[in-house]
């Protein structure tokens, strides 16, 4: 098959969406099919896309930004149709079907497959008077649209039903992970990333996120003080950027535990997993702030991966990321006291932790990996 992704979320953009756009047009050229991917350009673009041309996906970047790129890629489109033949369209979320139906696949009779990942169902981000209603009206026609629906999680298909969808043309396909990117690094490597990035010696706890409101960070920060009455060698450690950077840092000092708690920034993608096994356990207790919601998390099955037990607030797509008692735990939102009490325990009981770190790495090998999600993805492609 030649199959035509079209997404306004990839590399090197970072994000959850990126990654799943990536990994699925890296798991369906193993297949052996033919994979065009438009998506917007980047001024670091090019070593990404050679990687990309290496794995079988051929890249047709586009001058545009997230919001213009659904019309800046009508042209990629057509011409990419005039060239040869496409056997099915994939749109990564729905703002990029928009773009495919404008360039006219319908005329060409190529089915449609639209992934869901939650927030983008949700949005309302027009402010003039009645635009938001015109906004839903499009947002509805281009996801009925689709022959085919992929939500990334339970919630998410959950959040299709009030579009009128056929239950039949829904498929949810869990996101995953790559376990052989994502595995247990030995503590010597540890020890010297830890060394290197200055954290102290004691029990780490480590999340990795944007710095969005929605992360719930802050509920970490305010569940700290009480982990260091039982643990008080114990260090928070949060790698990644964003716009809360600022207030999560001015938290930290009126908590008085800044000494304690470490900022890092974005970190490099090659650091990620010996931070992830450094940890002793990986927290994230995203909250469901609508239409700011986690569709997922797929930072869970990477700390899993490494081996790493994990804790994340029973939100969104959340309890498909986290088998609660089996390979981490869900505890509920904005619930300082319990956080407290979940990452004290994991933290006083390692045989137990340690478990789970085991059984989330087996979970991600045996079935929340990139390349069971794309085969899954695949078998339904073949269908439409
Ligand atoms: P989302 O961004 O809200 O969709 O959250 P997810 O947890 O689903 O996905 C986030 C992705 O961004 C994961 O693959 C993370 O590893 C990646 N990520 C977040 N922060 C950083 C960072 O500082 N460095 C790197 N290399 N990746 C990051």
């Amino acid at each position: 098959m030649h199959i035509l992704v079209v997404t306004q979320d990839f590399p090197p953009d970072v994000g959850g969406t990126q990654t799943y756009a990536a990994e699925v047009a890296r798991g369906l050229a193993r297949h052996g099919h033919r994979i065009s991917v438009v998506c917007p350009d980047r001024p670091d673009a090019p070593p990404h896309d050679n990687e990309f041309a290496a794995a079988g996906v051929h890249t047709i970047r586009v001058a545009s930004n997230q919001d213009t790129f659904p019309i800046k890629a009508v042209p990629a489109v057509r011409r990419l149709m005039a060239e040869a033949t496409v056997d099915v369209a994939f749109a990564v979320a729905w703002p990029s079907a928009l773009a495919l139906l404008m360039a006219g696949v319908r005329r060409h009779h190529i089915p449609i497959a639209l992934a869901a990942h939650g927030r983008e169902l949700l949005l309302e981000p027009v402010r003039v008077p009645g635009g938001q209603a015109v906004y839903n009206a499009l947002r509805r026609r281009i996801v009925r649209s689709a022959d085919l629906l992929l939500p990334v999680s339970r919630y998410t298909a959950s959040l299709l039903v009030p579009f009128g969808v056929l239950a039949m043309q829904i498929q949810i396909v869990n996101n995953g992970t790559d376990p052989s990117v994502f595995f247990p690094v030995d503590t010597a490597e540890c020890a010297a990333l830890r060394a290197k990035l200055g954290l102290p010696d004691g029990p780490l706890i480590l999340t990795v996120s944007r710095l969005v409101g929605r992360k719930g960070v802050n509920t970490v920060l305010e569940a700290f003080p009480g982990v260091l009455c039982t643990h008080p060698r114990a260090s928070y450690v949060v790698a990644g950027d964003g716009p809360d950077r600022d207030a999560l840092v001015a938290l930290a000092s009126r908590l008085g535990i800044s000494e304690r708690v470490h900022f890092l920034g974005r970190i490099p993608y090659a650091e990620l997993r010996t931070l992830y096994s450094a940890a002793d356990v990986f927290v994230l207790p995203a909250r469901e702030a609508r239409p700011d919601v986690e569709g997922f998390g797929i930072v869970f099955l990477e700390a899993n991966a490494c081996a790493t037990p994990v804790i994340g607030a029973d939100t969104g797509g959340i309890p498909d990321a986290i088998e609660h008692g089996h390979t981490g735990l869900l505890i509920p939102p904005d619930d300082a006291a319990a956080l407290g009490k979940a990452l004290s325990g994991l933290l006083a009981d390692p045989e137990r932790a340690a478990a789970m770190g085991a059984a989330g790495r087996k979970r991600v090998v045996d079935a929340f990996n990139w390349q069971c999600a794309a085969d899954h993805i695949e078998a339904r492609l073949s269908h439409l």
